[in-house]
């Protein structure tokens, strides 16, 4: 089974990055035929103006995936720009694709959503305005999706209900409209990327796509896509299907969501000391406030993240003991840390030891493999196109 995967290069992986993606990988690597990309067009669709630690991100995304496991003579590991075939591919898609598709496509839509919401978040934290993110979001959500157009006139209306100063909200809904955000996402290519992101899975005709259940609906135009196509012109193109993944299940060190943006994250190549820090200031249970108070491991962030990263003993111990009263929080993420740092030390060592030769080299090898596949593809379409081939 042909499968095609990619990652954005944005900057350091995750331990989400790593449950959510890369251990999947890992497995599909041993078994199956994978072309694992770096996305670096992708990246520029809402980043195209912040460019500077671009190629420094590809290098790390390689090395990281590298010291991680995955293994350029089992897998093939390419950049998406030096295969360039896929653009090509994506122009002849963009013919054939209605705007239709992509403005009802709810990533789309969820990624619009995403950067209204952390610009008006960021916005009003900058300003030193506590920010309730649950009311936030549903303002913003309200007032965004079922809508042709964002509807700012009830963004700002919800926000002075809560008691937010006129003057704050206003020069916030003015830079949502006229600044950096509004320009920043209104482009071709941000509105376009389905359609690249279909030339990305299409151009190897590959038969699998492993996503996590918000990408379902691009693993849908990508079928369109291929659909439309084969209708079109020749039946050249699989109807590739989604492989569910299972999305990590365990949360940042403030108990929210894992992200850069919240910097409540723990990086795969955090050193011992920095992993230290961020370990023992992890949120527990909030109503354990001694070690006399039995605890809910059920509730405690540090527990989920010892049903990965600890054996099944301790597991049941670290259990017991916290519901009993009888284990203290800081002694329950001492041992945990112990057994992340164990998890994490050999990967740490094997990134050092990756040099950007390496990088280059591996890039350079799943380059041709991946460019022999996509001319292929490239020449077909082209023919069955009736397109001019010298
Ligand atoms: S003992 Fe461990 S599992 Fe229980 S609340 Fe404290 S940190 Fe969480």
């Amino acid at each position: 089974m042909r499968i095609v995967s990619g990652m954005r290069p944005t900057g350091k992986l995750h331990l989400g990055h790593y449950l959510g993606v890369i251990k999947n990988w890992l497995e599909l690597q041993s078994s199956e035929e994978c072309f694992f990309f770096v996305a670096d067009w992708h990246a520029l669709t809402n980043r195209y103006t912040d460019t500077k630690d671009l190629k420094d991100n590809i290098k790390d995304l390689v090395r990281d995936w590298v010291a991680c496991g995955i293994d350029p003579t089992k897998s093939t590991i390419f950049l998406q720009s030096s295969v360039k075939e896929h653009a090509e591919l994506s122009l002849l898609f963009g013919m054939i694709t209605p705007k239709s598709w992509l403005e009802l496509n709810p990533s789309y839509k969820d990624l619009k959503f995403n950067l209204y919401f952390q610009y008006v978040r960021d916005f009003l934290l900058g300003k030193g305005i506590k920010v309730d993110e649950e009311l936030l979001k549903s303002t913003i959500h309200e007032a965004f999706y079922y809508k042709k157009e964002v509807d700012f006139e009830s963004i700002k209306s919800k926000l002075l209900d809560t008691g937010l100063k006129e003057e704050s909200v206003s020069d916030m809904i003015q830079n949502l409209t006229e600044g950096e955000i509004g320009k920043k996402i209104d482009t071709f290519g941000f509105f376009g990327y389905p359609v690249l992101m279909a030339s990305d899975i299409l151009v190897y005709k590959a038969e699998t796509v492993p996503v996590g259940e918000d990408q379902l609906p691009h693993v849908e135009i990508t079928r369109e896509i291929a659909r439309k196509f084969n209708r079109l012109y020749n039946e050249i193109f699989p109807l590739p299907k989604a492989l569910l993944t299972e999305t990590s299940k365990i949360l940042g060190i403030d108990g929210r969501k894992m992200s850069k943006s919240y910097n409540n994250a723990i990086y795969l190549f955090d050193t011992p000391e920095e992993l230290s820090k961020k370990v023992l200031s992890m949120k527990t249970d909030p109503q354990r406030v001694k070690k006399s108070d039995p605890g809910r491991p059920e509730v405690c962030n540090v527990y989920t993240y010892h049903t990965v990263f600890s054996s099944k003993e301790t597991v049941s111990s670290i259990y017991e003991g916290c519901k009993n009263a009888q284990i203290g929080c800081i002694e329950c993420k001492r041992t945990m840390l112990e057994n992340l740092e164990r998890f994490l030390e050999p990967v740490r060592e094997k990134r050092k030891s990756i040099s950007d030769d390496d990088i280059h080299r591996i890039l350079k090898s799943g380059k041709d493999r991946a460019q022999q596949i996509a001319k292929q593809t490239l020449e077909e379409v082209r023919n069955c196109m009736n397109l001019w081939q010298d």
